[in-house]
């Protein structure tokens, strides 16, 4: 993406500035007429005179470009198109000899010669004011860089009228009859620089100014050869007249004087740009280097061809040698169907959302083995907001995913191995609990309880496991009956309030609701909340479990006044195995699979699942099945 170098601000006011001084400039020649004053009419100018129309339209130009810096658009196209038909009829009147008497309309010049028209603009100020005022016209149209063509001609028109005013070189600013003053020319000059600093982020100006250092280069270049033009047009002319040169010799002396100007800049752009490359080089090398110790493979993606350019990684990444050829038909064919349709919604959404994607899919490789990839990729926009390309990078993460599947495999068979025993160990412990309430041995029954908690504590924590290897499986499946929240609830805060010592628990405002949904699965999403509030807050601090119905919409909601989670951690708490670095919260054991559980089975449930929190102050965790 193009990026403006100049801050738009600075031009911003360069263009108000510029426009205000061409302003100041019609009102001083205006000012000539009104008191009558010579001076103030052709001040700067040796005499020649600022016509009352030409200082009125300097002014309404002037008030016009700050108008347009006001963002007045549509006011400034019709005050540009005024000042272009009132052009076209001057200059018509110049060219045929006719009179419309449209310059008794502006101004009625009461002391000027009779023989004259009163205040008639004249024809090389009409000729530029229509051009200025299409360069106005078009940018009110959007055309930027149809507007910068047009100032870039003006420009050298009349900075060359200007020349010729300061070296008295007569044939750069007047033509037969017709010459353009040098207060005019200023005019002009400051209401194009208005007009180019206004537009200076759009069109080809915003290109000439974006290209890193050559954005200075430009400018000095620029600054150099204004500068330089009158001097070698002054030293020109001096030897030209002191010697008598023929033409041809003038021509042969101008040429080498222009390559005596042009040779050090020419030297010293070459320098820079070679030290540019070198840079660019040098820091290509070091992001090749870097992509390559991590496998990174890049590509540019042109969204209109199709085509893609990458780098032998990317290719590699998809199975292919380094000179295969590769495009975007190439990879989404390469992309194992279930996930093709996945992969286009992700990058379209990115486009739509002026965001980065981060896909990760299968992909078959030609020797038909089956790998996994991860791509990230940024869309890149032309001026009108259209998507063009996308670049990105592309990783192979076969072998992690291979480790993830092992991990899942081996947390599954050592949970399954698990649950058998522990299920005994329950049912011994409910033995021994009646045996003992009935030989009234209080400590022994006291001691079982206990036993009995730790167990089920360690059952939640086998069935959290067990869970998560089914869900990556795809094995978790829901049991759905339609039971009724209040009493699911009640249960569920009893089992809970066994567990623990010191929280208190209490339920707010939970009505009989019927909900068709998995009772267990429920149950657990409740149970994880509840221990998570109790777990993370201090003891004896309250816990207060709400439910309540909203329209289609039954929402449970646990809130407690434990140490919070701040914001940024708080978008990754559903993640598996994720759990918050900070000491508050490692001083608790677990694993970090409670939440992505409870996000699951929500989800599994169409419903959603959520937090509020501050840090230090306490979170609420909610969630939201459909009744
Ligand atoms: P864990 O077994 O680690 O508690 P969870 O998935 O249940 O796993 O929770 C993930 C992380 O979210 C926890 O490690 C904890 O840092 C944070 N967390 C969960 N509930 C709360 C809460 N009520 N207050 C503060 N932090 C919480």
């Amino acid at each position: 993406m193009l990026q403006v170098t100049l801050p738009n601000r600075v031009n911003k006011r360069m263009s108000y500035v510029m426009a205000a001084l061409a302003l100041s400039l019609g009102l001083v020649g205006l000012c000539g007429w009104i008191f009558n004053s010579v001076e103030l009419r052709s001040f700067l100018s040796n005499g020649a005179v600022m016509m009352a129309n030409s200082a009125i339209m300097i002014i309404i130009g002037g008030t016009a470009l700050i108008l347009l810096n006001g963002g007045y658009v549509k006011t400034v196209r019709i005050i540009a198109g005024v000042i272009f038909i009132f052009c076209v009829l001057i200059i018509a009147e110049h060219l045929f000899g006719i009179d419309f008497k449209i310059d008794n309309w502006l101004f009625r010049d009461i002391y000027s010669n009779i023989d004259q028209q009163p205040g008639r603009t004249s024809l090389l100020t009409a000729i530029n004011l229509l051009l200025i005022s299409s360069a106005v016209l078009l940018v009110t149209f959007d055309r930027f860089d149809a507007s910068q063509l047009v100032c870039a001609v003006m420009f050298l028109l009349v900075y060359a009228a200007l020349v010729g005013h300061i070296f008295g070189i007569t044939g750069l600013y007047s033509s037969g009859d017709y010459a353009l003053p040098f207060h005019i020319a200023l005019g002009l000059l400051l209401m194009i620089m208005s007009l180019v600093f206004y537009q200076s982020d759009r069109g080809w100006i915003a290109t000439y100014l974006t290209y890193l250092k050559g954005r200075n280069i430009a400018l000095y270049l620029l600054s150099y050869l204004l500068c330089a033009a009158p001097m070698l047009v002054a030293f020109y002319l001096f030897v030209f007249n002191r010697n008598g040169f023929s033409p041809a010799s003038g021509i042969i002396v101008l040429i080498i004087l222009s390559a005596f100007i042009s040779l050090p800049v020419a030297y010293l752009t070459m320098r820079r740009f070679n030290r540019m490359d070198s840079d660019l080089e040098t820091t290509t090398e070091r992001l090749q280097m870097a992509l390559n110790a991590a496998k990174l493979g890049s590509y540019d993606l042109n969204l209109e061809t199709g085509r893609m350019a990458c780098t032998p990684q990317c290719k590699a990444n998809y199975g292919l040698p380094p000179d295969a050829s590769f495009n975007f038909g190439d990879l989404f064919n390469a992309i194992v169907p279930e996930h093709r349709e996945r992969v286009r919604a992700e990058v379209n959404t990115a486009i739509d959302n002026h965001a980065d994607y981060a896909a990760e899919y299968q992909v078959t490789w030609p020797d038909e083995s089956v790998h996994w990839v991860k791509a990230f990729g940024k869309p890149q926009y032309d001026k009108d907001g259209t998507a063009v390309s996308i670049v990105g990078v592309t990783i192979d993460i076969t072998g992690q995913k291979e480790l993830e599947a092992k991990k899942d495999a081996f947390i599954g068979m050592v949970s399954h191995e698990l649950k058998t025993p522990l299920t005994s160990v329950k049912a011994y412990l409910q033995l021994a609990t009646n045996l003992a309430e009935k030989s009234e041995e209080r400590t022994i029954v006291d001691m079982l309880t206990r036993a009995d908690v730790q167990a089920n504590k360690m059952k939640n924590m086998v069935q959290g496991f067990l869970d998560v290897t089914r869900l990556e499986n795809g094995k978790l499946k829901l049991d759905r009956e339609m039971f009724d929240v209040k009493t699911m609830l009640e249960e569920t805060i009893e089992e809970v309030r066994l567990q623990t010592e010191n929280n208190e628990i209490e339920l707010k405002g939970c009505e009989s609701i019927l909900v068709y949904g998995d009772r267990d699965k429920i149950s657990e999403v409740v149970t994880n909340l509840l221990t998570n509030a109790i777990k993370y807050s201090p003891k004896e601090s309250p816990v207060v479990a709400e439910c309540k119905r909203d329209g289609a919409w039954w929402q449970f909601s646990v809130t407690d006044q434990g140490v919070g989670i701040n914001p940024k951690e708080q978008k990754k708490l559903f993640e598996r195995f994720y759990r918050v670095q900070r000491p508050e919260h490692r001083m608790v054991s677990g694993f970090g699979i409670g939440l992505y559980l409870c996000a699951e089975i929500v989800k599994l449930h169409k419903g959603k699942i959520g937090v509020h929190s501050e840090e230090g102050k306490g979170s609420t965790f909610y969630f939201t099945i459909p009744v």
